[in-house]
């Protein structure tokens, strides 16, 4: 998608603060951090929401789910961390590129908060 701005983040046509990077995903910082630990896992394929997820979908996402794990570790997050994964108008996307938040401490995070 040649107006995505995650498309581009993936192809390093705009820059992003990387923490990791393979063959199917990209974890980078997120540009406006709501806690000390904020990043996002995308898939490098353009899937514009969790929507749209289909069976042949199964190898990216899971990898995308363990490398927010291995990121989480590698950031400080011991104590634990939220994943989110916010979808369409109900769930207030607003970047239509498909992407886990992990938000973490060291505080304990608020019962129900949008990330
Ligand atoms: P949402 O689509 O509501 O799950 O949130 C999109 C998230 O992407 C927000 O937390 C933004 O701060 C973040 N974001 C938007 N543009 C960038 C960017 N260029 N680099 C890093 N994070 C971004
Ligand atoms: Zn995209």
């Amino acid at each position: 998608m040649s107006d995505c701005i995650f498309c581009k983040i993936a192809a390093g046509e705009i820059p992003a603060k990387k923490i990791y990077e393979d063959d199917l995903v990209v974890a980078f910082h997120d540009i406006r951090p709501v806690t000390p630990v904020h990043f996002l896992v995308i898939p490098k394929l353009h899937i514009p929401s969790m929507a749209e997820l289909q069976p042949e979908h199964a190898e990216v996402m899971g990898r995308a789910m363990t490398v927010a794990a291995q990121v989480a570790r590698e950031t400080g997050c011991a104590n634990g961390y939220r994943t989110i994964i916010n979808t369409g108008k109900v769930g207030r996307q607003e970047v239509y590129h498909l992407h886990v938040h992990v938000v973490g401490g060291p505080e304990v995070l608020p019962a129900m908060v949008k990330y």
